[in-house]
């Protein structure tokens, strides 16, 4: 309430305190373009984030909560020291090193343009293909295609055989506690999984075009590729000199391979600082749920609805959360519950 008026919205408090305060205008005009850029004005997030596909993790982020995503590409910085903690970076070590393990002859290629840094993902998933089809773990395997009308991209953690055949796709998850999580803060790991299957699915059922690819990463499918890369692909017995023959190779070669779809989703828990293997999670897969889940996520990617932040029950995500001192999200919700509790105690 200001002087006696109910102002309801962020923007019209805003406006209250610039006619209260105008020498404090520019910085409250800057707070008010940012609470602009989290509501739903004439353009999708995906046109205003300048967007054109999405990554799995990126749906997995949002899972933990719409706003703070929302809040990652309104101020980049924040997000940046996040990225830069110590248990994010650790993270990404034990990651490269495991993936070092099983790739030890590590070979530097020059990339010169984006569809020489594409190709050199095409020609790693050329090389593990066969070694997956021969029963050999492979680790960092890039996945891409459409799901739900919205083209995605990820990198699945490890691919194997189990001891019965069965072909597993796992994800290392590495934590600071040496115990396993609760369920609320897996939730975002079994849809990154799940996600994972239905990308890796798709592209050894031959569900996967060529121009799913070209066009969502704005490729050109005439570039002929670096002259280093060119050796590269000799060397591997590949012959490919511009980069829709290197893509088309690599349709080929999922499609005609003996893999099927993956049989299970696991979740591996390692503890960070002493790199032990805390315990495993075995994740259902429920399609049907799963895309529902999808839709709902992209509902927002595509203006539909208003991004949400965490309710009551989740409170404690926002008490490990960057944007916890400035978020509207959260000081209205605690401002609800305040109207809630008022009106229990005037009831009672
Ligand atoms: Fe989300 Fe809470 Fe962070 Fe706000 S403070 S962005 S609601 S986690």
């Amino acid at each position: 309430v200001g002087d006696g008026q109910s102002l309801e919205t962020t923007e019209e408090r805003i406006d209250y305190l610039i006619k209260k305060w105008p020498n404090l205008a520019p910085l409250l005009e800057r707070v008010k373009n940012r609470s602009a850029a989290l509501s739903v004005p004439n353009q999708s997030p995906m046109e205003r984030f300048l967007k054109r596909h999405l990554s799995v993790t990126q749906l997995c982020e949002q899972s933990w909560c719409e706003i703070k995503m929302a809040y990652g590409f309104v101020k980049p910085k924040v997000r940046m020291l996040e990225m830069q903690k110590t248990e994010v970076t650790t993270g990404a070590s034990i990651h490269l090193a495991r993936e070092l393990e099983v790739k030890p002859d590590v070979v530097t290629v020059a990339a010169v343009t984006r569809e020489d840094r594409e190709a050199l993902k095409l020609i790693s998933m050329l090389q593990m293909v066969p070694a997956l089809e021969a029963g050999q773990l492979v680790r960092e395997f890039p996945v891409f295609g459409v799901l739900e009308g919205m083209f995605f991209m990820g990198v699945v953690d490890k691919l194997y055989r189990s001891d019965s055949g069965e072909l597993v796709l796992s994800e290392l998850k590495t934590r600071s506690h040496n115990s396993l999580p609760r369920p609320p803060r897996t939730r975002g790991h079994s849809l990154q999984v799940g996600m994972y299957k239905l990308l890796f699915d798709s592209m050894v059922k031959g569900s996967v075009k060529r121009d799913h690819l070209l066009h969502n990463l704005q490729l050109d499918p005439n570039q002929v590729l670096g002259s280093d890369l060119q050796t590269h692909t000799r060397t591997l017995g590949l012959q490919a000199v511009t980069f829709r023959e290197l893509l088309d190779h690599l349709l080929v070669v999922l499609t005609c391979s003996n893999l099927c779809a993956i049989d299970k989703l696991r979740l591996e828990y390692s503890h960070q600082s002493s790199g032990k293997l805390i315990g495993t999670r075995e994740v259902a897969f429920e399609e049907a749920q799963l895309r529902t889940k999808i839709r709902g996520y992209l509902a927002y990617w595509r203006g539909e609805r208003v991004p949400q932040g965490v309710e009551v029950e989740e409170a404690w995500k926002c008490r490990m959360c960057p944007y916890e001192e400035t978020c509207d999200w959260r000081r209205d919700r605690s401002h609800r519950l305040m109207m809630v509790n008022k009106r229990a105690k005037l009831e009672c």
